[in-house]
């Protein structure tokens, strides 16, 4: 039962993690330990799934599977599974020079398929209670030889290659490379020890469960960029930034920390719109962005906070200190030459600087506060830092 239990832990953690190298790791962990193979690998498509690329490995030299890279379209039995979708045996007198490079002889390569599985009895409206596929959600009739097609007994395993057989199957047809994330590599060319067909059912149904998690969390990542990220810069949007605000007023007030906030705004943005049209405009709310972001640490919370006005709400910072970092955001920017197709333009931003405390106890205090700073340096001529 401790294998059972090992593959049941692994594949509720896979659905908990909503991150996707806590996922590769878990699994090539799982198909080290649990089903006890010398070495492993995973590669992933990549450049619109062009590529197949290998990124996480244990027991082969890390800097080999880091350097494999294999384009689809090429005849590498490594993209085999990708086009199959169906599990590959590698032969141990292969010459494939993908496959040498690896000094893979008893390896099975598995599909990762990330498409929702749907059971193949359903879809086919199949009456064979008698076929091992029958009631069950996972297997298909290239895993498990016994399966019943149809009338047809497919005895053989991985038979999955677009026969005859199988074109016009309605499972087999949903297949494309939509449907893949990458390959799992199952080697035990060290020890020489046999691979069953049943661990290679297994790992495929595995693999299978991996692959959906995995596209969850690319849908889940998604999903949050678009809720918290501002399409145009990829800094956080107001709703981000104003909801994180509320969270370290509240922490600083009860840790006595410093928090300081910047805001800024374009100096005569809207000449810039009307002189070189609004696609360069854009093109500047970008350049400016991301000076802003490159000044910060990591930790400050940046967002564009409206059009063309920015917020930085400073992490553990004191007045002076923030005020230093206003002041050096606002000459990277006036350094900082935006080049567009008919020559140089200079950009500045005028700043307006706050802190917590001083009056300024809540998170809208703190805003407004920065905002008659702001209105302060634009009022004193822009292009420069003020305090309220
Ligand atoms: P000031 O120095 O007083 O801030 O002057 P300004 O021209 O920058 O300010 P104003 O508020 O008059 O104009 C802001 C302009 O920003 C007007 C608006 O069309 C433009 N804007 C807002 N969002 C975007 C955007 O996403 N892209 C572009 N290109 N322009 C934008
Ligand atoms: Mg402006
Ligand atoms: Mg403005």
């Amino acid at each position: 039962m401790e294998k059972e239990f090992a593959i049941i832990e692994m594949l509720g953690g896979v659905y908990e993690d909503l991150d996707i190298d806590k996922i590769e790791e878990r699994f090539v962990r799982l198909v080290g330990d649990v089903f006890n193979f010398d070495r492993v690998a995973l590669l992933f498509l990549k450049h619109r799934k062009e590529l197949l690329h290998g990124k996480l490995s244990r027991g082969f030299d890390p800097s080999i599977i880091k350097k494999t890279s294999i384009p689809i379209k090429s005849d590498s039995s490594l993209v085999k599974p990708l086009v199959t979708g169906a599990p590959v045996r590698i032969a141990p007198d292969s010459h494939d020079l993908s496959i040498r490079r690896l000094g893979l002889t008893h390896s099975v390569l598995v599909p990762i398929v990330n498409k929702k599985s749907i059971p193949c009895w359903e879809i086919k409206n199949c009456n064979a209670p008698d076929c091992p596929a029958y009631g069950k959600k996972w297997l298909r009739c290239w895993l498990v030889p016994g399966t019943k097609c149809g009338n047809s007994l497919i005895s053989e395993w991985g038979t999955q290659n677009k026969s005859a057989e199988c074109s016009g199957c309605p499972i087999h047809e949903a297949f494309n490379i939509e449907a893949v994330e990458g390959v799992l590599v199952a080697d035990n060319s060290v020890s020489k020890r046999p691979i069953t067909d049943e661990t290679a059912a297994l790992l495929s149904i595995i693999s299978h469960i991996v692959g959906m998690a995995i596209n969850n969390c690319k849908v889940y990542t998604k999903t949050l960029d678009v809720a918290t990220k501002d399409p145009l810069t990829g800094l956080h949007n107001r709703r981000f930034f104003d909801a994180r605000l509320i969270d370290e007023v509240e922490r600083a007030g009860r840790y006595g920390s410093g928090l300081s906030l910047i805001m800024c705004d374009i100096d005569h943005f809207k000449r810039i719109n009307d002189n070189y049209g609004h696609p360069v405009g854009d093109n500047v709310l970008w350049f400016v962005a991301n000076i802003l972001r490159k000044n910060l640490r990591k930790t400050d919370v940046l967002a564009r906070y409206g059009g063309e006005e920015f917020a930085a709400l400073l992490i553990n910072t004191e007045y002076e200190q923030a005020f230093s970092i206003a002041e050096k955001l606002r000459c990277s920017i006036e350094n900082g030459l935006f080049r567009h197709l008919d020559g140089c333009l200079k950009v500045t931003l005028s700043f307006g600087v706050s802190i917590l405390g001083n009056g300024s106890l809540t998170s809208e205090a703190l805003i407004r506060s920065a905002d008659t700073a702001l209105y302060k340096a634009k009022t004193q001529g822009r292009n420069r830092v003020c305090a309220p």
